[in-house]
């Protein structure tokens, strides 16, 4: 054995030893050890310890929409951290990358979205979010607006507040025992949203929160009209709308917001992931400004909620060089027209494999689903099969199979060349086909 593979044995039993993967089989883990030990990025490549080169298919967690290895954000973090990496913004302390982003972003986002609070990612964006509407409905004489309304297949994080408003079965029978004042509807259901909320009295709902797309519940793209419909009733009865923008935020649809698609403006806006293509960590909400103004009239004490980390002085320098990237190379068109081919070419796909049973997806987000001949949901699932497939052929993609489903997903950065996306089919219609041939 060269020294380099003695190195890389080392690691993997060190991997198995000492390293809890978050969302893994830990028994696969121990079994297999890890099946990549990543080295190095560029654009939309990776490269394990081994010389192994992948595409990621899946921007690794939706989230390096730039790519890897830019330099750019290197210098930003440097420049900043050597400055003042970090500072305490709680009380009236600030620093100016989180005063300039939070500018930046509320300049982005609609018009009534005017103010921000940092967070370091998703699920404490949402918790966030779920805390300031029932604070706010407390300030505004309404203590007993708590309940918060989410829909089935969400995924909202996984502190213990994000756990309970996601409705992926699988994350929510992990302990089972969740927070109160959650519930569910059907996702595109607005009748039963509609019935859920008479049932319970309008009058005890703080909020409904929703992903513009379905991410990691399988790329659910709402119908034309169903958000409008749903702010319809949330101004009704009331009740704030908490959009999260933790995947479909800062381009990845094709558009800014994925909100701005349907034409919605809603109260609060989380985000993450793509704030800083996921080269640190940071999220946050933006809040309209009616909110704000309210939460500053009716409060009389100090709001008793931050992070350590919110405001963080580099992420947020990060944060402002990485939009400067995404508006500099266009790569919010970019989304929209590689979003477009790419469901084009998955469409052909589904004319040339019998077990592709539907199509979907919205800018750089797209899914596939699979079923048998005789239209059934193959047992078991198909999809962690081509996963593999296509990781041997040099591409990750991600399956899911919660909630009964059987489906592939993509996000491609959106740095993506026409030619990269082509690859990406090629690879994909491959994989397929190998595990079609093995299973008809
Ligand atoms: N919300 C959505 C829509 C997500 O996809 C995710 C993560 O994938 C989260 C929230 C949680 O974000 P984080 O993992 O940064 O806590």
């Amino acid at each position: 054995m060269t020294k380099k593979q003695v190195d890389i044995q080392r690691l993997e039993e060190l991997d198995k030893k000492h390293f809890l993967h978050p969302t893994t089989s830990i028994k696969e883990q121990q079994e297999a050890g890890p099946a990549f030990i990543f080295q190095t990025g560029k654009g939309i490549y990776l490269e394990d310890m081994k010389g192994t080169t992948l595409i990621d298919g899946m921007s690794s967690l939706w989230n390096v929409n730039v790519g890897h290895g830019r330099e750019e954000l290197a210098d930003a973090a440097k420049e900043q951290m050597a400055k003042l990496a970090f500072t305490s913004c709680f009380s009236t302390f600030s620093n100016e990358p989180a005063i300039l982003l939070a500018k930046k972003i509320t300049d982005l986002a609609p018009a009534p979205l005017t103010a921000v609070f940092f967070t370091s990612g998703g699920s404490e964006a949402n918790d966030t979010a779920y805390k300031l509407a029932r604070h706010y409905w407390l300030l505004k004489g309404q203590p007993e607006r708590k309940k918060i309304i989410s829909r089935t297949k969400s995924y909202h994080g996984v502190s213990m507040g994000a756990t309970s408003a996601t409705g992926l079965q699988g994350f929510r029978e992990f302990t089972k025992s969740l927070a109160p004042d959650f519930h569910f509807v059907d996702h595109f259901d607005t009748g039963a949203l509609r019935r859920l909320i008479e049932a319970e009295g309008p009058e005890t709902i703080a909020a409904i929160i929703a992903e513009p797309v379905q991410g990691a519940g399988g790329v659910h793209v709402a119908p034309k009209d169903y958000f409008k419909e749903v702010k319809d009733i949330c101004t009704q009865y009331g009740i704030l709308l908490i959009t999260d923008e933790v995947i479909t935020g800062f381009g990845r649809t094709g558009k800014w917001f994925g909100m701005e698609h349907y034409g919605v403006i809603p109260d609060m806006m989380c985000f993450a992931k793509g704030i800083t293509s996921g080269y640190v960590q940071l999220g946050g909400v933006m809040i309209s400004e009616q909110i704000h103004n309210d939460l500053k009239e009716l409060s009389s004490g100090t709001l008793l909620h931050g992070y350590t980390y919110s405001g963080h002085a580099m992420a947020c320098a990060v944060g402002l060089k990485n939009i400067e990237l995404i508006e500099k190379e266009n790569l919010v068109e970019n989304a929209r027209a590689r979003g477009e081919q790419l469901l084009k070419s998955l469409e052909w796909i589904k004319s040339e494999r019998k077990i592709v049973s539907a199509v979907r997806g919205l800018g750089l987000m797209a899914a596939l689903d699979f079923v048998d001949q005789n239209q059934q949901p193959f047992q078991p699932p198909v999809s962690p099969f081509i996963f593999k497939e296509a990781a041997k052929l040099g591409l990750i993609c991600r399956a899911v199979t919660l909630n009964a489903q059987d489906t592939i997903v993509l996000a491609p950065p959106l740095i993506i060349s026409k030619e990269e996306t082509e690859k990406i089919i090629h690879i994909l219609k491959e994989a397929i086909k190998t595990v079609e041939l093995n299973y008809y």
